[in-house]
């Protein structure tokens, strides 16, 4: 293949399930992996003469994700009809909002793997229900689950200002994270809480003209690995194409493609003509929406600081790497929980790793935050503090820390119960010191001859000494008098 000079342009389209308790327009509940059909009414199974209800909880929502996106929130916001046929789709249109849409005009700041930010701009979000599901599952023919229809969905879409599979991928996970802080949605992938539709294309540059390939909408992908496999394979999809046959979007269609994962492809659904026909009208069923100004401070005030803020601000702050800080603000209780035990009088770093390398296992392991292992700020700051203070080794507070986590004791206590407070009286140790000096004559020749065997000799008496504590003597102190000794 030729090599040729290009940029890869890609804007996304987003669906976000709202975490209601209830539908969009109707009160059956919202619940995963029931029985089929089991979640339903009248107004979600599209019966004639049922009537919708709007649930404020949704609005809501959507205000505040809208807020956090920096979007401008429409004073005046309607329902509109999308009319469309599908057997997962019994009233034959989807509400949703078309010219008036909730949140419009925003940005989302993105971590980049160089540690800088960039800005991609968010052109709208309108909230919509979801549709039922179809289910292929055995024989013959097709089911159809209606549970999901009538799930409050985010429809958040931005401008083509991303430039990279990784760059598609920061999005997603930094988009996941603030709809996390903020209650919006548990956005859980495999649930298909969120789903990323990628619109790719290429600017192609050859003998100093500009080709623009034709665009290619990847459907429905709702895992990290999926999204950027998808466009890496999409970008090579298309210069391959490009170079073979000279296609751009003057002569080729837009298309959508779906995404094998097995075989790490995009497959070919269906070529789009260009204007959709949906005869969008206004709902007559429902009322539109009208924010007041104090309706909208509160829904405000349910604003946080955003991770990306929060991440950097621990680097700064608590002069952590920026890798730690990524992985502490991953989720808002852990983040508030290291701040509470810093607060609480735990040095940053300590408390960090303790948190990183013990806690986060533990909580993954039970499937739960690292703040609800049943370890309280206060205890894992006095932790942090027996580590730094040398009462402890940093191996003894790893295996206290698990066990805080069966019992409110205090680490102190627990260090004492496991015979693991280190042995820090310089007087004892040395005693214990000339012990050891006397016993290996030839090792302490071999430092005192210095050269290549006196590094590994004094590492062999430190040894020996920590045996003879059992693993108890602070190995500085230790390490100290046998350099005075010596
Ligand atoms: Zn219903
Ligand atoms: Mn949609």
């Amino acid at each position: 293949m030729e090599n040729l000079e290009y940029k890869i342009i890609v804007g996304l389209e987003i669906h976000v399930q709202l975490l209601t308790k209830s539908k969009m327009f109707c009160s059956c509940a919202i619940s995963f992996g029931e029985r089929a059909n089991s979640r339903v009414c009248p107004v979600c199974v599209g019966m004639p003469g049922s009537l919708p209800v709007m649930n404020k909880k949704a609005v809501e929502l959507s205000a505040l994700a809208g807020m956090a996106l920096n979007c401008k929130i429409a004073k005046f916001t309607k329902w509109d009809r999308k009319s469309y046929y599908y057997p997962d789709l019994p009233k034959n249109y989807q509400i949703s909002q078309y010219d008036l849409p909730l949140a419009a005009a925003g940005f989302i700041e993105i971590p980049l793997e160089n540690g800088q930010t960039k800005t991609i701009r968010i052109t709208r979000a309108h909230l919509e229900e979801d549709a039922g599901k179809n289910l292929h599952t055995t024989g013959n023919f097709s089911q159809v689950d209606l549970n999901r229809a009538g799930t409050p969905l985010l429809e958040i879409v931005t401008e083509p200002d991303l430039s990279s599979a990784a760059e598609v991928r920061s999005l997603a996970v930094e988009l996941q994270r603030i709809v996390r802080y903020l209650g919006v949605s548990e956005a859980d992938m495999q649930k298909g809480h969120m789903r990323f539709e990628p619109n790719v294309n290429l600017h192609i540059t050859k003998d100093g003209k500009e080709y623009k390939t034709p665009i290619a909408e990847i459907k429905n992908l709702n895992s990290f690995r999926a999204i950027e496999r998808s466009v890496d394979y999409e970008v090579q999809r298309q210069l391959d194409e490009f170079s073979r046959t000279g296609i751009t979007m003057e002569t080729g269609n837009k298309t959508t493609r779906g995404w094998d994962d097995d075989a790490g492809k995009t497959v070919l659904q269906r070529e789009k003509e260009e204007a959709n026909d949906y005869r969008y009208f206004p709902d007559p069923d429902l009322v539109p929406v009208e924010f007041t100004d104090s309706w909208l401070a509160e829904i405000r005030a349910g604003l946080c600081e955003m991770p990306i803020k929060r991440q950097l601000r621990f680097v700064n702050e608590y002069d952590l790497s920026d890798y730690d800080a990524g992985v502490l603000t991953a989720e808002r209780t852990t983040a508030d929980f290291f701040e509470e035990a810093v607060k609480s009088g735990g040095q940053s770093k300590r408390v960090c790793n303790l948190l990183t390398q013990v806690g986060l296992k533990m909580a993954n392991e039970a499937n739960c935050s690292a703040a609800e292992l049943g370890i309280t700020a206060e205890n894992l700051a006095k932790l942090a503090k027996m580590a730094d203070g040398g009462q402890i080794s940093a191996t003894a507070a790893k295996t206290i820390m698990e066990k805080m986590t069966q019992t409110a004791d205090e680490p102190k206590v627990i260090a004492e119960q496991l015979n693991l407070i280190q042995k820090n009286d310089t007087a004892e140790l040395e005693v214990i010191v000339e012990k050891i000096l006397a016993e290996n004559a030839k090792a302490v020749e071999d430092v005192k001859s210095g050269g290549k065997k006196s590094k590994a000799a004094k590492g062999f008496l430190l040894g020996q000494v920590m045996q003879k504590t059992k693993g108890r003597a602070n190995p500085k102190v230790v390490a100290e008098i046998l350099e005075r000794k010596l």
